[in-house]
Parts: C-alpha cells; structure tokens; sequence
C-alpha cells in the first residue's frame, strides 16, 4: 500500500512556499503596483488563518469574499482552508436580492470585502442574517463605511500570530464554495473539497490541458468570483508560476498595458473579453508588444471562429478554447491538437480549434440523445453532456433542485453537443438557447458565430422568438462595429451567412442594437434579449 496523503489545498500553498519562495505575485493597485513574493504572501496567510480565528471561524464556517482579482484576494483563496474552513467568494455583480440569499444562505460568518466595493454590500447589511464581522481588505486609513463595526484587514493580520498551525482536516471536507450565476432562477451553490481542487490543479496544469509551468506568469481576467476563477489561483501556486492580478475594473487598455509591462505569457477570460481587447487594439491604434503572451484561455462561452482567426493572424497569439462550469471546478475540457491530427490544413485546422476540446484526465462523459439512449461518437449524432469526476460536484448546496441536475451518479449539464471520434466535444447549444423551429433544433452558437465573422459586426447574439406556425424562430441582435453604424444591413448580414446554412436555418429578422446585454460574469445575456423582443415579429 502507499501512504495515507490527504491531498489539501494549503499543500499547494506550502509547496509554493517552500519550492518557489521567490516567485511574484504582482497586482495593479490605482495607478501603482503591489509586488510580494510566495514567502510573503505565505506568511501573511499564515496571519490570516489566525486573525480569522481569532474572529470566532471555526472549521466548517464560512468565509465570504467580495474583491476584484488582488493579492489579498489570493490570501483569501487559501486561508480559510488552511484552518478548516471554507472560503465563499461572491459574485461582486449579482442583484442584491441575490446577493442577499446567497450570504445568507451559505452562512458567511466573516465578510472580506474591497475598500470600493463596500456601497454595495451597505445596501444589504440590514439583510445579512449569519455575518458577524465586515473586514475591509485594506489599511485602517481606507474602512470608510457604515458597516458595523467594520476592521481593516491590515490591522487584524498586524495582530495576529504569525504562526502557521494548519488545521486537521480530512481530504473530502469542503473548502471552498461558489454559487452559480443565476440567469434562470436563485443562485444554486456549489461545494469544493480539498481533494477536488488539489487534483483539478495537478489534471488542469498538465502539458496537453493548460499546459502551466514555473516559467509562466498568469494573468487571469477571469474574477475570483466566476468559478473559482477557474482553478488558477490554485494550479498556479502549484506550479510556482509568477502571478499577475489586474485589481479594479480591468478594462482592454488596462490588460493591454499589464501584458506588456509585466511580461504576461498565459491570460484567461471569457470571449467578450478577448473581443473587446482586439476592437480596443484596432481602435486605439496603439502597438502594443504581446509578444510575451503564449496562450490565451478562452471559455465560459464559445468562442467565434472569426476571434481566432484574428488573434493568430493578426496579433499572433494562439487562443485555445476551455469548457467547463461552476459544478466542476470549473474545468472540463481544453482544446490541444491532437498528434495524429497534425497534418490538418490551415481551415481545418482553424475549425478544430473552434470546438470545446477533449476533457482532461479525471473528467468522464456520457452524450445522451432524447429518448436517454447513448449517443455515437461520431461528430453528427447529438445529445447531452452528462460528467462523473473527482472534482464534479454531487449536488447544489441544500437545495432541493439538486434531484434535477445530479441523477445516479452524473451530473447532467444542459448542454447539447457531439463529439467526434477524437473525442473532441463541440457545445451545439445550452438546452435553453436552443431555437425550436416547427420541431427542429437551430443552433444559436453556429449563427453567431457565423454573423460575427462579418467585418463589420463586433457582437451578435441569436435568440428565439414565438412564431405562430414554427413555433420558434431565430431572431438575430447585432451589434455593429463603431464607425459602420447605419451602413451594416439586414440583407448584409443574411447575404454573409446565407452559404453556409440551409435556408430554414437563416435568421427571420435582424434587429440592430447599441450593445448586447452581458450577464455579471460577462457572458451574453439573453434572457434579458428574449424579455425585450418577446413580441417582436
Ligand atoms: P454560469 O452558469 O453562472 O453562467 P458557468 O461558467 O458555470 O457560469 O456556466 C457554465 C456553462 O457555460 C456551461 O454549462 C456551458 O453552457 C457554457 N460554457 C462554458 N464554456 C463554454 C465553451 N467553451 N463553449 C460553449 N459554452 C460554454
């Protein structure tokens, strides 16, 4: 037999700590930068994990976090745990009414939360039912609230012990919470074991799924708060990788400046990111050097071709397309280029890269047609996605729609896709973006994609709208590129997808619209699209 090993997520951190205690982490503060090294910020945890302590955390109590991506952030990611507890780190974006229920519901007792964020959580405080302490992640000199009893982070670590004492604790205990973020009903929560995160940092670093190393230096756009900011923080400190934070709202000129500066090799965030980078650079004009970038994880969403296209031919960086969610930690499946695949052309090439690619080692799935019968990999047949893995979620936190989502031992994650024979999975729809048109199935993604790769066009989102005699029928909101407002069409756009699509296909209608509504993790919104043009004909 082998050892007894409890695989924990302040392991990570002491790996780090002990292997790599020179590596930076960098973060934007206003118009500076903060700059410490693994050793500081492992003593600081160190401190943290105490003062928490000292404020009455318990193991198994619940630590919120409400920050932009920062190094006290990052200390946030790891202290809690480290003492047995759980680290909840809230969706800075939600309504308040969600807001409200999701503090409430996981119990925060301790709230950290950024100088400029605390309006926020002001309007809810007569709300809050379990928080005990609001800690404002800064110095004394910036607690500028009418929170009760608010302390600066920096006087309850300057206090605390600086010893480390990790906590007891077995390998399946949570330690880390995230809440969906509800486009379609309350927020369902999510629990993280330390099991799940420290084998989802070693699966998610390897060569052939984000291929991390010492020598990187990430930049994650992607928040804290969005899916446990895909696992990086944590994979990053496994891996001893520099670590860039972009602080408070990040914009395309900000993230331009910090690859730049900072030598950036590996950034992630979700499409609308990578495509209102690319529209700052072509307006801007400023030549920024990226040569540093390496990689750039997309995901979140599908990322169009015509981004791709762009990225490499025009800046010459390779964005490789991620999938996952909330309910696996987040990741699922990266898109490398298989070996035997190699000898692709440029535009096959070019269409492989479009697909969600093959899941990382840990990761099993099912597809499942509608009568719940196994689905062929075979690159046409479609079904669900269905996945079973050490770091997939079982259920939703104490609640009752988990029966829903989580049957026999897999979960079932709403998303229609193939897979072909390499295994590579392309995401044909979310079940509820789908457009039924007089019983057949129409792709929202596929148009999208398509009337994005128009010139003129920087964003469309293709929804369903009610159709007397199909039911459904697909209804395309474009957004134009600035400068060509009032030139682009609706034959325009029809004319430019019209060859690559069967005729049924096409979009009844194009409206033109000033901006696609984005959800609070950036993603297109289209419920809010499907409220507006509920009754458009
Ligand atoms: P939320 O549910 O709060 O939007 P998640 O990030 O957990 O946040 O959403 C996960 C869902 O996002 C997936 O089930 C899938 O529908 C979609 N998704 C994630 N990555 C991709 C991708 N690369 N391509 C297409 N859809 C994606």
């Amino acid at each position: 037999m082998t050892m007894h090993y409890d695989l924990l997520a302040h392991r990570i951190l002491e790996r780090a700590a002990t292997q790599f205690p020179n590596k930076r982490i960098i973060t934007r503060v206003g118009e500076g930068t903060h700059r410490y090294t693994y050793a500081d910020m492992f003593a600081r945890t160190a401190r943290l994990g105490n003062a928490l302590r000292e404020l009455g955390v318990e193991p198994g109590d619940r630590v919120g976090t409400f920050a932009w991506n920062n190094y006290r952030h990052l200390e946030a990611y790891f202290a809690p745990p480290t003492i047995g507890a759980v680290v909840h780190t809230i969706n800075i974006r939600l309504a308040p009414d969600d807001m409200a229920y999701i503090i409430n519901h996981a119990g925060d007792k301790v709230l950290l939360i950024d100088p400029d964020l605390t309006p926020v959580i002001e309007t809810i405080a007569d709300r809050l039912t379990t928080v005990r302490h609001f800690v404002i992640l800064g110095e004394p000199e910036e607690v500028s609230t009418t929170l009760p009893d608010a302390i600066a982070y920096e006087t309850v670590l300057a206090a605390a012990s600086a010893e480390y004492s990790p906590a007891d604790v077995d390998e399946y205990a949570t330690m880390g919470l995230c809440y969906t973020s509800a486009t379609t009903g309350l927020p369902k929560g999510v629990a993280y074991s330390h099991r799940a995160v420290y084998l989802h940092s070693m699966a998610s670093s390897a060569v052939d799924v984000l291929a991390l190393s010492e020598r990187d230096r990430v930049m994650a756009i992607v928040p804290m708060f969005h899916a446990n900011c895909w696992g990086l923080p944590y994979s990053s400190t496994m891996v001893g990788a520099d670590q860039i934070f972009p602080g408070l709202r990040p914009d395309p000129r900000i993230i331009c400046e910090l690859v730049e500066r900072e030598g950036v090799t590996f950034s992630a965030g979700v499409p609308t990111i990578w495509i209102g980078v690319l529209d700052y650079i072509q307006r801007s004009g400023v030549e920024y050097d990226l040569s540093s970038l390496k990689q750039i994880i997309s995901g979140g969403s599908a990322v169009p071709l015509a981004i791709l296209q762009a990225y490499r031919d025009q800046l010459g960086v390779e964005i490789v397309h991620a999938y996952g969610m909330t309910e696996a930690a987040p990741l699922i499946s990266v898109n490398r280029r298989r070996s035997r695949l190699d000898g692709l052309t440029e535009s096959e090439q070019l269409a492989l890269s479009a697909k969600q690619g093959v899941t990382a080692a840990g990761v099993e799935m099912k597809l499942v047609d509608e009568n719940g019968d196994t689905a062929e990999w075979d690159g046409e047949q479609r079904g669900e996605l269905w996945f079973r893995g050490p770091w997939i979620a079982d259920e939703y936190v104490n609640d009752e729609r988990s029966s829903e989502t989580f049957v026999d031992g897999w979960y079932h994650s709403g998303d229609i896709a193939s897979i072909d024979r390499d295994g590579y999975i392309q995401i044909v729809d979310r079940v509820k973006d789908m457009v039924k048109s007089g019983g057949e199935w129409i792709s929202s993604v596929d148009l999208e994609s398509a009337i994005m790769a128009h010139p003129d066009v920087l964003e469309a989102a293709v929804i369903a709208i009610p159709h007397p005699q199909w039911q459904e029928r697909p209804l395309a909101c474009v957004v134009p590129r600035a400068g060509t407002s009032g030139q682009l069409t609706k034959d325009a756009v029809l004319d430019f997808i019209r060859p690559d699509f069967a005729r049924w296909w096409l979009p009844d209608d194009v409206v033109f619209i000033d901006e696609i509504p984005k959800t609070s993790v950036g993603k297109f919104d289209k419920k809010v699209l499907r409220e507006r043009f509920e009754d458009h004909r």
